[in-house]
């Protein structure tokens, strides 16, 4: 289970990243949200990690769908709930295999981003983290489809994301709790469009 192994080393990169950002996640959130969202993905990405641990040695679906049982029921809150159903999506896609080719590699990534966009329903320009999503799957499948390798394609579409997560800044929410207090959102960006931004990053300079 080459691939499942694989899958518990880039969780233990995440739950690092995120540890890392947690207070500035967390106030990020707090200008126009709740002020949670850095305790909340530290909730979810130990959970998380921890949950692939248990389970190391089985398929990367088996553990990927450990991981994002445990990041759902633990995260509490909305980006919990959509990472949860993102990570076990994509794990559900690569199944059973011990490598992957590129066309594996962007099934993935989309399976991952539209279990975000069915269950959240935000649209582009809705100021969530869809808006850091979108670039980076888009990114990714246009940079496999010109014959990029899978780690170079990820590295593009990483930074690809932390863009997009930045530009959100400009960007009125028209969705989750930040919605009320949109007005005192602007001129600062989406606090899970940013998560997602450093996450990517993360792994594809662990990947690289
Ligand atoms: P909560 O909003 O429940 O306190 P968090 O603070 O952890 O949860 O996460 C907030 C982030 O969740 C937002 O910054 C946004 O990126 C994301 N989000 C909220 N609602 C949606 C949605 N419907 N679709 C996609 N992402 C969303
Ligand atoms: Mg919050
Ligand atoms: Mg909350």
């Amino acid at each position: 289970a080459a691939l499942g192994r694989q899958a518990v080393a880039i969780l233990a990169q995440v739950r690092d990243v995120v540890v890392e950002h947690e207070e500035d996640l967390g106030k990020l959130d707090a200008i126009a949200g709740d002020g949670d969202h850095g305790i909340g993905m530290r909730r979810g990405v130990d959970a998380a990690a921890a949950a692939s641990e248990g389970a190391e040695g089985a398929s990367v679906a088996r553990v990927l769908t450990a991981a994002g049982e445990a990041w759902s029921e633990r995260a509490g809150g909305t980006s919990g709930a959509l990472w949860g159903s993102a990570v076990i999506a994509a794990g559900l896609s690569l199944g059973n295999r011990e490598t992957y080719t590129s066309e594996d590699a962007a099934a993935a990534v989309r399976d991952f981003v539209r279990a975000i966009t069915e269950l959240g329903k935000a649209d582009p320009g809705d100021k969530t983290m869809v808006d850091a999503l979108l670039p980076f799957r888009d990114t990714f499948l246009t940079e496999l489809d010109g014959g990029t390798p899978v780690d170079r394609a990820l590295a593009v579409a990483a930074a690809a994301a932390e863009s997009a997560a930045a530009k959100t800044a400009e960007l009125r929410p028209l969705k989750g709790r930040a919605r009320p207090l949109a007005e005192k959102s602007v001129g600062h960006p989406d606090p899970g469009a940013v998560s997602f931004g450093l996450i990517a990053a993360r792994i594809s300079h662990f990947i690289d």
